[in-house]
């Protein structure tokens, strides 16, 4: 793809989106969400009711370090101010509409936004160290249809808000008590944010990018770039942006070698075939032996998992610094793939370790409470009064 149709490409898909972009992040009563507001539309907002920018830094320390919800708390600010605020202003959460815990640990919540719509988060505990990381959803739906996987069973609803983004990690925080945000590089149990949940993030760049922004602010949250991964099935146009405005850790979701399987149980590969997707990780910027950046492959059985196509995977990506996933499929109710046997699963994770790429295989998590990668799926629909454009095609 040359440079001017990435361009037009590019916005097509941001317009594209905004289509599908949350209800404003207000109150029926009128008052604003503040989570969910970058530095400079915080500041902008108090300039508003006529407050100077420090009152930003002021409220950013107790909304995103502290993670208070009540200006009543904020003992650095008067209480005339704290009441002014009040009035005007909220700091919300998503509702939790459902929490479950796996016998693993793993720990599953249905959030519910303001409309109503939902999503669904996941804490994944790391079973050897005091940390593990969120999985954190970036759409109600996805547009696209991977033929694996439970949520692209679901039409997109909406995108999430930077809000709703942002929202889900700090109400995971609130239920480990994880308040104030820990300093540098001394995390604590939710120390890594995946997006990997509901949803194609980069058909919701816009959000997504102001979310990440949001965490990784170091007098907030302050997670670092290194500690945040973004999963794509492929929105070539988007990749460059991402690297270069937010440089996270890039996760690629390959699942196939040869374009005609890919174009079956990758829909998206029709528009992006995987010479132009590969050819978009080799200028991912930012990725070095240091940073790889991570395929994810689903083993399915039977269908993409021998022996010659393990080979072709390391043809494809030489040169790349890059790791391969093996995901073993996750079933979900009336899914039609088995996953790969073991032997399967062991040779493919062999050329690919021989080939000098490290070959994790990421173990189930969560299974039985629904909560591994490709299982996540609520049931919200799009409300046909909003007059909303027919999903169902990629952006
Ligand atoms: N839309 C993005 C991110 C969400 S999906 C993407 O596709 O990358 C996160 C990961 O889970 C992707 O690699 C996806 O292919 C994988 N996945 C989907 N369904 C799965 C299933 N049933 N079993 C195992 N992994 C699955
Ligand atoms: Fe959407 Fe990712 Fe699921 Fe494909 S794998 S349907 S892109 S969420």
């Amino acid at each position: 793809m040359n440079a001017l149709l990435t361009d037009a490409e590019r916005t097509r898909i941001l317009a594209k989106s905004a289509l599908f972009n949350p209800p404003p992040p207000q109150l029926p009563d009128g008052r604003r969400e503040l989570v969910g507001l970058e530095r400079d539309e915080l500041i902008q907002e108090l300039a508003a009711i006529g407050e100077k920018p420090f009152r930003a830094k002021q409220l950013w320390h107790w909304i995103y370090h502290q993670g208070v919800t009540d200006f009543s708390a904020m003992s650095s600010i008067a209480r005339p101010l704290q009441q002014r605020l009040a009035e005007r202003f909220v700091i919300g959460r998503p509702d939790v509409a459902t929490v479950q815990t796996s016998t693993d640990e793993t720990r599953k919540w249905l959030f519910r936004f303001r409309d109503g719509q939902e999503a669904e988060t996941v804490y994944i505990p790391d079973r050897h160290a005091d940390r593990g990381a969120v999985c954190i959803s970036s759409q109600v739906g996805c547009t696209l249809s991977c033929r694996f996987c439970h949520t692209g069973t679901q039409t997109l609803v909406r995108n999430l808000g930077a809000a709703e983004i942002v929202g889900q990690f700090m109400a995971a925080r609130d239920a480990y008590a994880e308040w104030p945000s820990p300093r540098g590089e001394t995390p604590r149990l939710l120390s890594t944010i995946v997006l990997m949940g509901m949803g194609e993030p980069l058909y919701n760049y816009d959000n997504v990018a102001r979310a990440m922004r949001i965490v990784m602010d170091g007098e907030g949250i302050g997670l670092s770039r290194r500690r945040i991964t973004l999963s794509t099935s492929g929105v070539v146009p988007m990749m460059d942006r991402c690297g270069e405005e937010l440089g996270v850790n890039l996760a690629v979701s390959l699942h196939a070698v040869r374009d005609d399987l890919r174009d079956e149980i990758v829909p998206l590969n029709r528009k992006y075939p995987i010479a132009e997707l590969i050819a978009a990780c080799r200028r991912y910027p930012g990725a070095s032996n240091a940073r790889r950046i991570t395929f994810e492959y689903v083993m399915l059985r039977g269908v993409n998992d021998s022996e010659a196509e393990a080979q072709e995977l390391v043809r494809l990506i030489a040169g790349i610094p890059a790791k391969v996933n093996l995901i073993p499929f996750n079933p979900w109710p009336g899914s039609s793939y088995l996953p790969s046997t073991r032997e399967s699963l062991e040779r493919f994770a062999a050329i690919v370790q021989d080939a000098g790429f490290a070959s994790p295989i990421r173990m189930p998590r969560g299974q039985d409470i629904l909560a591994a990668c490709g299982q996540l799926r609520t049931d919200s629909r799009r409300d046909a009064a909003r007059g909303r454009p027919a999903a169902g095609e990629p952006v």
